[in-house]
This record gives C-alpha cells, structure tokens and sequence, in this order.
C-alpha cells in the first residue's frame, strides 16, 4: 500500500504542501518517500528509504523547488524495500523530455509487461511496478511518439490491476486510475491551486476544497490552461465488460484514515456502522467493549453506542513503533505486539470483555492481545472482528502474507478462536460487510469472498488454488 500526492499551481512553490501531505498520508507507507519537483525546465528527485519526517526533515536543497511535483510514501507489495524500488521513478534524458511517475496499488501482469519492455532493450534499476509504468509511458511516448495522453490510454489497456497515479512532465502533470478504481484518489483546489491525493486528508490538511474523486480510468491533465477532465471513453470495455468499478473495501476496513473520504464515505461512518452490525447480529452479556487502537476504535465505538455498553479505550497503544505488520520476521512482530499495546489493568480485573479488532490476518495481534488482557484478569474475552474472514490474498495493492500464512484460508471460525484462546469469535459476514458499506456491486471485496474482479495471472491462480504452477519470476 502507497500514499501518492500530485501538486500544480500557476504560481506557487509546492514543495511544502506536498511534504504535509505525505506526513498526513504516513499510516499509508513507511519504509521509503519520495518528492519529484519541476522548476519548470527540468525535474529533480530526493527519495530514500525512512519516514517523511527523516528524509524530508529539511528542504533537500534551494533548487528542489517549483510550481508542480509528485510526491510517495511507500509500503511495498510488489519489489523489496529497497532504495531502487522507493518511488516517484524519474526518466531524464538529455536529449528528450524528461518524466516521473509514482503510483498506488499493484500490477497483476508485471512480468509479461516488463520482459516485452527488456525485449525492446529498456533496462530497469528495480522491480517496482511503479518503475514498469514509468518505463512504459516514457517508451510509448518519447521513442514511439504517441502524445502523453494516448500512452496513458494504452497503459490502462495493456496494464492489468490497480494504480492510481501521478505522472510529471516539465510543466504538467497528470493523474489518472485504473479502470476499476481499486485505490482511492480525490482531487481538491483552492486559489487557482491543485492537488490530487490518495487520501482526502492530505487535501484537508493543504486546505484544498475538495473537488471529486479521479473516477475510475479517469485521465485528468493539469496545465496552465486549467484542469482537463478526461473521462475514460469506454470504462466497461476496460473493464473487461464489468459494469461497475471495484473499489478496494479493505480502504475502509482498515487502511485509510477514519477521516478520510473514501469513494463517497467516510471510513469512520461505516466502521461505526460495522459495530453497530456486530453487536445487532450476536448480542452477547459483556462488561465493556473495548478496541484494538486505533484502526478499531470506530467499529468499537458503533458497537458500545448500539449495545449501550460501556466503551474504554482499556489498551494503549505506542504510537511510536510503527507497525508490527510490517516488521519481516515472526518473531519480531511477536515482540511487536507488546512493544505496541499496554493493558489499563484495573479496567479488566473480573470483566467480561468484548475486544474489537479490524482484521485477523495471520492472528497474531489477537492471539497476543486475548492473553495480555486475561493476564491483566479479565474473566472472558470475546472477539468481534470488523471484517469478514481474510482467507485470500490481495494482488491489487494490500500486504496481504501468501494464502499459506493466512489463519483465515486454512481454519474454520472455531478452530481460530481456539488457537486465539477466546471465549466467543464473531465476525462480520460479507453480506453485512455489503450493507455497512454501502455497496452497490462497486467493491473488491476478493479478500474475504475471493472473487478476484481483476483477471489473475496463471502464477496468482496458482497461488489461490487454481490454475496450474508456474515458475514464478520473483526476485523482488
Ligand atoms: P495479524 O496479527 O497477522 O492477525 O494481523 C492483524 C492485525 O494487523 C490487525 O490488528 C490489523 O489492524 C492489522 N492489519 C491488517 N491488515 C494489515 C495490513 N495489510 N498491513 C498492516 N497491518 C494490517
């Protein structure tokens, strides 16, 4: 998962705005960021690896400025945490116009695009999707001569899976998502400036009203003539003849901000929605609900205010450590779970407790936090889970482990609540998922029902179970 951030103004310099913007989009990546910035003449790139907060914790230099840049906050699913992988991706050529792109989400048909590019003799420096549309873009347009805008156009034909970009010339930039609109991404303006961002809390922070969402296969040119809508001319056809888009539900299960604005809804409303549905559907005699901070504290919330429980915030979270997800080893992210969460003890002392998390994935946080609450004397634990049962993973942008790792794809709920050590389990069905969002057919939901809207590739079929094994060309 990514957080992109794109700025154009007629006349201001927009680093500053697009560093707040990354810093605000953060929980989106943390491993590496990135700021691409054009003067006009020619574009500049800082990137490493580390926190907006480090790599950006002063201007990089006087000249990394100007009226238009892109800016990335990563958290890789395709290519490893490397400096070569951490995006925006730049193409400047001495002699031919120079372009940068970065991007959120993940390409499904990364290998057969990236060796039809090799074949062409285009060299790459890492394995990032990202860098494949850069390369694509920047072959189709500065060597085969198709405007900008026609490249874009091949890329959401050709490219099979979800990205919501920024992509930056010297004196324009450009935004656009794939067909299905997988990830998010909005744009706002305000006093003849504009800005594109993966989350509408980026906007927020910048002071931007916000405009509209870029919609799904949606090319959207910034100039000094203005913004450009370009509508996809046929969004079904590049679909693949779905009708609706397929906006990841994962966004507001767990990875935005519970003050985004996600394709229309507020994460914090519908997580609030998904408790209240959690305590209607299983009510249960409990003491006091409380959440797994902070990705839980709505969903927590609408259940305590629907079952008229009593809701405390009974673990504390250190806001300090990052997330133990991320961490590479078992053994670290075990550490990790008690590095991150503390009990208020005296709270659970003889309770019965409702304990609301967001997800199970592997079920280690859980199986950490049933116990670190019993120890601090709570008389029963019963989990309530915010989403359904992750039993497939994601090939469009979530770190999601392989099918293997997922506690969901090989055990059934009672099996899971006794290698938890819960008294009760409970989630939410994907049905109930459906209603608390708001669906209207326009969702992904491939992680809990495993209906991938995306065509897999045969090594991703095999991965989930069907097709037939291929050798996979990883290295990333
Ligand atoms: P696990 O411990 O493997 O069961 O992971 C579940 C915990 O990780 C939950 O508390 C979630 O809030 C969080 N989580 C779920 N999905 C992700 C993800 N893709 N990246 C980071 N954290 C996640």
């Amino acid at each position: 998962m990514c957080g992109v951030i794109g700025f154009y103004s007629p006349s201001r310099d927009g680093l500053d705005d697009i560093v707040t913007g990354l810093f605000q989009m953060q929980h989106r990546g943390q491993d590496a960021c990135g700021i691409v910035m054009s003067d006009g003449e020619r574009l500049r790139l800082h990137r490493s690896l580390g926190y907006v907060r480090e790599v950006f914790h002063g201007r990089p230099a006087v000249e990394f400025a100007g009226r238009m840049g892109i800016g990335h906050v990563r958290y890789p699913t395709q290519g490893g945490n490397r400096p070569e992988n951490t995006q925006p991706h730049l193409d400047a050529r001495p002699d031919g116009p120079s372009l940068a792109l970065c991007s959120n989400g993940d390409v499904v048909n990364y290998w057969a695009l990236r060796q039809s590019l090799e074949a062409r003799g285009v060299a790459f420096e890492g394995t990032n999707d990202g860098e494949l549309m850069l390369r694509l873009v920047a072959t189709w347009h500065i060597e085969d001569g198709l405007p900008i805008v026609d490249a874009l156009r091949r890329l959401q034909v050709e490219v099979k899976g979800a990205y919501s970009a920024c992509l930056l010339t010297v004196d324009r930039l450009y935004a656009f998502r794939d067909p299905w609109g997988v990830r998010p991404m909005s744009f706002g303006q305000c006093e003849g400036d504009w800005q594109v961002a993966s989350e509408t809390v980026a906007l927020d922070i910048n002071r931007m009203e916000l405009v509209d969402e870029v919609q799904p296969g949606e090319i959207i040119v910034f100039s000094e003539t203005g913004p450009q809508r370009l509508p996809h001319p046929d969004v079904v056809a590049a679909r693949d003849g779905r009708a609706t888009p397929a906006h990841c539900v994962f966004e507001h299960v767990y990875f935005s901000r519970p003050d985004a604005l996600v394709y229309g809804r507020y994460a914090y409303d519908v997580r609030k929605r998904i408790g209240a549905w959690l305590a209607r559907h299983d009510p249960i005699a409990a003491d006091l609900v409380v959440p797994v901070p902070d990705s839980s504290n709505a969903v927590a919330l609408g259940y305590a205010q629907a079952s008229g429980l009593p809701y405390e915030l009974g673990l504390v979270r250190n806001h300090y450590i990052g997330r133990t997800f991320i961490r590479p080893e078992q053994s670290r992210r075990d550490d990790g779970v008690k590095m991150k969460f503390n009990p208020v003890r005296h709270l659970f002392e003889g309770r019965r407790v409702i304990l609301v998390d967001d997800s199970i994935v592997r079920g280690t946080t859980s199986r950490k936090l049933v116990r670190m609450i019993r120890g601090a004397g709570a008389r029963e634990v019963h989990l309530r889970v915010g989403s359904p049962v992750t039993a497939n993973p994601c090939f469009y942008g979530i770190d999601t482990p392989t099918r293997a790792e997922l506690i969901g794809a090989h055990k059934s709920v009672e099996d899971i609540r006794e290698y938890l050590t819960a008294d009760t389990l409970r989630y939410v069905s994907v049905e109930g998922l459906k209603e608390c969002v708001g669906d209207r057919g326009d969702f992904c939901m491939a992680c809990f029902d495993g209906k991938y809207p995306i065509a897999l590739t045969e090594d991703k079929r095999w991965e989930v179970g069907e097709g037939t094994p291929v050798a996979t060309l990883a290295g990333a």
